[in-house]
């Protein structure tokens, strides 16, 4: 095979800046200044705007050794995108900031940005700056996103109010299992170098842990259904985890129903194949990327004109607690750790 690789050396720092950004082409209006000089500026026409920023980091947050860089790429900007539309806002602008070690190439770095461009373009949001740095190892990637909102439509996590019902978009829990697989493989590859790792028939738990995507058409539908959520956020830590941060800060509980809790087929096979219970996966495992997010009880029969959203429970007073009701008929509290005491 022909080694095309590029020394970032040879470019240098602009020269890299340069290559990196030389194609895109900007989608939105309102990018009055992008990449070049030293800040962008943007006009939001009377919109509010919102802000948000995410660090990742080698060895703590994701593994090269089996994530492709344009996925990273790809993931690095989507779970921007899920805090802004987790706003019920619309992104609009991005910025990346790389810190790279001499381990990769300008090859390698294209595919990374093969991946940003990618998720710029399906979500239709513009790269309009960043900052590049060397790295002494390991590669360090942040990016930051704006997004735009008509004034006071954003929805915080602190308003959610008692009854109101509790909803989640798609299925939970694929990610976690996706990364279960693949860290098993690893630890086959690293002790047998020649079997080659086995993730036929796990397509979808895979893509939802390398290759997630941000609940855009949620915020449509509610755009389109005259729907505004009291309170909401994107599920990155954990259904458990992410349902108390609304309890908390709207000072109330919750009751949530195993049997309703949303968990696609291929995840619940897969947890029973690797010995691992689908309700904890959906409860705890983190990284889907999906909406939580809480509605008056009035706006149930709008609700149901979309398949991708669940009713998981309701809103209760503080003093009832944060509980999980089991098929089984059991209660137990939801704790941040999830709900290992149950075991
Ligand atoms: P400064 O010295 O003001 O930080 P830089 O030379 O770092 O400026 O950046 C020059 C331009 O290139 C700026 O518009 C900056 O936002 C953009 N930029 C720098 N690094 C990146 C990157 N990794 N991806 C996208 N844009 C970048
Ligand atoms: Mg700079």
């Amino acid at each position: 095979m022909e080694n095309n690789r590029t020394e970032i050396s040879s470019l240098g720092e602009f020269g890299l800046i340069d290559h990196l950004t030389r194609n895109f082409e900007i989608q939105n209006a309102s990018t009055i200044v992008s990449v070049g000089d030293d800040a962008a500026v943007i006009d939001h026409y009377g919109k509010q705007t919102v802000i948000t920023t995410d660090l990742l980091i080698e060895g703590i947050h994701f593994d090269l050794m089996y994530t492709p860089l344009k996925h990273l790429g790809y993931k690095s900007v989507i779970v921007n995108l899920s805090d802004i539309y987790a706003m019920n806002a619309v992104p609009t602008h991005i910025t990346t900031s790389i810190g790279v070690s001499n381990r990769l190439s300008v090859e390698a770095l294209d595919e990374f940005y093969e991946g940003v461009y990618a998720a710029c373009e399906k979500y239709d949001v513009d790269l309009i700056g960043g900052d590049t740095s060397a790295s002494q190892k390991g590669f360090i990637v942040s990016v930051t996103a704006i997004g735009e909102v008509s004034p006071h439509n954003f929805v915080k996590r602190s308003t959610a109010g008692k009854g109101d019902l509790i909803c989640v978009s798609g299925d939970l829990g694929g990610a976690f299992l996706g990364l279960t697989l693949l860290e098993r493989e690893k630890k086959i590859w690293i002790e047998n170098p020649q079997v080659q790792p086995d993730l036929e028939g796990e397509k979808y738990i895979v893509g939802r842990i390398l290759k997630p995507e941000a609940r855009k058409d949620i915020i449509e539908f509610f755009d389109k259904n005259k729907i505004t959520p009291t309170a909401m956020m994107d599920i990155s830590d954990g259904l458990s985890s992410d349902i108390l941060h609304i309890c908390k800060q709207s000072n109330l509980g919750c009751k949530i129903y195993e049997e309703k809790l949303p968990v696609a087929e291929e995840s619940r096979l897969a947890a029973f194949k690797f010995g691992l219970d689908p309700t904890v996966c959906a409860l705890n495992g983190g990284e889907d990327y999906e909406l939580i997010f809480t509605i008056k009880q009035g706006d149930y029969d709008k609700l149901v004109l979309n398949e991708e959203i669940s009713v998981v429970g309701y809103m209760t007073d503080i003093e009832e607690g944060t509980r999980f009701l089991t098929k089984g008929g059991n209660t137990f509290e939801i704790t941040a750790q999830g709900w290992n005491a149950f075991k």
